[in-house]
């Protein structure tokens, strides 16, 4: 089975999802090394943080078939993961994750260009998105404004850790309890906000908060690639 197709049976669970509060469907589905396919969709609660997300029901429902970590070969989602469902994709020692990408999806390779001795570039290696989806602009733009927000605006989860920072980021925390392990932390970045050509991932085990350990780390990484003075700031960010 080709990444499209698990896509496109991830597209169809979504059809089944229970989200009657956002109105926001998303559907997953896990290709199993066996070959057998696990579908799950989000079922949302009157009481918000009690709603569950596509990966976790697709992922529980294959635990509760006889499952185990190691046995999954790709995880599909109809829209990015949370940092909740990462720990889980993490977890469950899932191989590759495809998820969409502002309509983009992106054919995974390794390396820039080739060049000679002189630094004369002999060849691009640009192999292009693999295709583009319908992703409703307004939602997209929805999305990244909050993202946005969350890394620059008084108040965001982020937004003490890129203080000062020259390029306008997206960014979101996220932190993973793992009980006596303590937090894992997560940061995802895209950037520049306005026309993203980096996207950088961190976790940390027993980091912390989001805002403490994986968004300062981020921060740093960001800065050798945009050739920034390099600053370590640790937020203060409570939120999860
Ligand atoms: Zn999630």
């Amino acid at each position: 089975m080709t990444d499209l197709e698990l896509l496109a049976a991830a597209d169809a669970a979504a059809a089944r999802a229970y989200a009657p509060y956002s109105e926001f469907h998303v559907g997953c589905a896990v290709l199993a090394r066996d070959g057998r396919v696990i579908e799950g969709v989000n079922v949302e609660n009157a009481a918000y943080p009690l709603g569950v997300c596509a990966e976790r029901t697709a992922l529980s429902r294959a635990v509760a078939e006889g499952f185990r970590p190691g046995d999954f070969a790709v995880a599909a989602i109809t829209a990015a993961p949370c940092g909740g469902c990462r720990q889980w994709l993490h977890e469950m020692g899932v191989d590759r994750v495809v998820f969409r990408n502002g309509g983009r999806v992106v054919t995974p390779h390794i390396g820039l260009r080739a060049e000679d001795q002189e630094g004369r570039t002999l060849q691009e290696v640009a192999p292009g998105a693999r295709r583009r989806v319908d992703v409703k602009p307004e939602f997209r733009s929805a999305i990244m404004s909050g993202l946005r927000a969350a890394a620059n605006d008084p108040g965001g989860t982020s937004a003490p850790v890129f203080d000062g920072f020259p390029i306008t980021v997206a960014g979101k925390t996220g932190t993973a309890e793992r009980g006596a392990q303590g937090d894992q932390s997560w940061y995802v970045v895209a950037a520049p906000y306005d026309d993203p050509r980096v996207v950088v991932a961190v976790t940390i085990e027993r980091g912390g908060f989001g805002a403490e350990a994986a968004a300062p780390a981020v921060r740093l990484i960001l800065s050798k690639w945009f050739g920034v003075k390099a600053k370590f700031i640790e937020g203060k960010s409570r939120t999860q």
